[in-house]
């Protein structure tokens, strides 16, 4: 049987938070089977707890931002990112600040936290929306599909129209059946623009943004003194963002995700559109894990090891 899993150990880190600039206070948490992920604010008098769920992103301008009561937690996809990575289902992710810590703007410090905890199997079956149907969702001349497929594969186009961005790879596919998280997503950086930076500052957002945790590029170069981590890392980061905006389904997909310049805000739409309609889907369990797609086998094995 594929089964749901946590951490073995309660961790923690400090870091920045991209809008406040002020240092944040993550802690993550062994939590039962069933309970999802669960981000908690414990700065409030009465601490929040909103779990990840799609009708929770109702702000996606900046990142990916939970909400509830009037209490917000921002900048939650590259942890959920990595949680989806390492199948992860159960987590109390506990923060004194309105925004998850920006770390190195990618994925690999979660990783490296989540692994530094150890990971744990729990008795329970893990549970998968498993797309039966097509579903799409267009604005403008962007797109983000889910499409039927025995495993679980992302593909992912961009089209910025800047010079430094246009040279590098404008397509990137990954299929966990052949590749994994740690290897092939986790290591790609948020990126911003010197222009756009200037005016956040100006409004009083991205206090925290710096070379140390974004790509920068002004109209024609990346800036950063050590370049990129690879050729593709502006399409890749898409792909992460990607997997952590899907991740707030709470479940892993049995699907093929396409995309063109899809962003946090038409992968919250391509949600709500897939669990509006039951028969879109169904939710179902690996009992005997040798059905199962390579993609949720290995990369269970990969991760606890
Ligand atoms: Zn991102």
């Amino acid at each position: 049987m594929i089964k749901q899993r946590t951490i073995k150990e309660e961790i923690s880190t400090v870091g920045i938070g991209l809008h406040s600039g002020r240092k944040v206070r993550l802690t993550l948490k062994p939590a039962p089977a069933d309970a999802g992920l669960v981000f908690v604010r414990t700065d409030l008098k009465t601490p929040v707890a909103i779990k990840a769920e799609p009708s929770r992103v109702n702000d996606t301008r900046m990142a990916t931002t939970l909400d509830r009561d009037g209490a917000r937690i921002s900048t939650i996809e590259h942890l959920m990112s990595a949680l989806s990575g390492l199948a992860i289902d159960n987590c109390y992710i506990e923060v004194d600040a309105p925004e998850i810590p920006i770390m190195d703007g990618s994925g690999s410090t979660f990783v490296f936290l989540l692994r530094s905890a150890g990971i744990q199997e729990q008795d329970a079956p893990r549970h998968f929306y498993k797309v039966k149907k097509r579903v799409e969702i267009h604005v403008n001349n962007k797109w983000a599909v889910l499409e039927p497929y025995d495993g679980y594969k992302l593909s992912f186009a961009i089209d910025f129209g800047h010079p430094a961005i246009d040279e590098t790879a404008q397509f990137v596919e990954v299929d966990f059946g052949k590749q994994t998280y740690v290897n092939d997503v986790s290591r790609a950086r948020t990126f911003g623009f010197v222009n756009d930076l200037e005016t956040l500052w100006s409004m009083g957002l991205a206090q925290g943004g710096t070379m140390d945790n974004a790509i920068v590029l002004d109209d024609y170069h990346v800036l950063n003194a050590g370049g990129l981590r690879s050729d593709d890392e502006f399409a890749k980061h898409k792909l992460l963002d990607a997997m952590g905006d899907l991740y707030v389904l709470g479940h892993p997909l049995v699907a093929h995700y396409e995309a063109f310049k899809s962003g946090h805000d038409l992968n919250n739409k391509l949600l709500r559109e897939l669990i509006k309609d039951p028969s879109n889907y169904e939710i179902i369990e690996y009992q005997d894990e040798k059905l199962a797609p390579k993609a949720f086998t290995d990369a269970v094995s990969a991760s606890v090891a």
